[in-house]
């Protein structure tokens, strides 16, 4: 199945999917992670990093574009770039150190049409749907046919 629709009603059933889609992610993975300021973007990932092995605390970057932390083997890395308007303007290798082999790799707020996101394997975009409630969208993106 392409896309999947879910609802969660608090932090820990986000972080619980988070989880359960890091269990279908391999070395050199992307997830791209949408939906607007407290939609549970960093709390899905956190979920997902902890069921892949990452111990330390996972924060939303706030003084870089991202973090990398260890899982074992790999390296799990979350980007943030919301202050980012295009990364065209940026060092071209800025995302170079967090994408590719022996990684696995999350971003909040990609910007559209960033040739380096577009070997994206998941897109998941989160919405608030009420107090605790999220509504949360699921795309495999190497299911769809579409480019990657
Ligand atoms: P984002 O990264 O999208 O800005 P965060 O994950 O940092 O969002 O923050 C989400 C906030 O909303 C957290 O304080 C979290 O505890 C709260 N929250 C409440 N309900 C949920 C839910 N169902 N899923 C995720 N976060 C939730
Ligand atoms: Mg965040």
């Amino acid at each position: 199945m392409a896309a999947r629709r879910v609802q969660t009603t608090g932090p820990d059933e986000t972080e619980s999917l988070g989880g359960e889609l890091a269990s279908t992610l391999v070395d050199g993975d992307l997830v791209l992670v949408r939906g607007e300021l407290g939609a549970g973007k960093t709390t899905l990932v956190r979920g997902a990093a902890r069921a892949l092995g990452v111990e330390d605390p996972v924060t939303s970057p706030t003084f870089s574009i991202g973090h990398r932390y260890r899982a074992g083997d790999l390296t799990v890395s979350h980007l943030d770039l919301y202050r980012l308007a295009g990364l065209e303007a940026e060092d071209p290798d800025l995302l170079a150190d967090y994408l590719g082999a022996g990684r696995i790799a999350f971003v909040e707020w990609p910007p559209d049409g960033e040739p380096e996101l577009s070997g994206a394997r998941l897109l998941v975009t989160l919405a608030h749907a009420g107090g605790e409630r999220r509504s949360i969208e699921i795309v495999d993106l190497a299911a769809t046919g579409a480019p990657r």
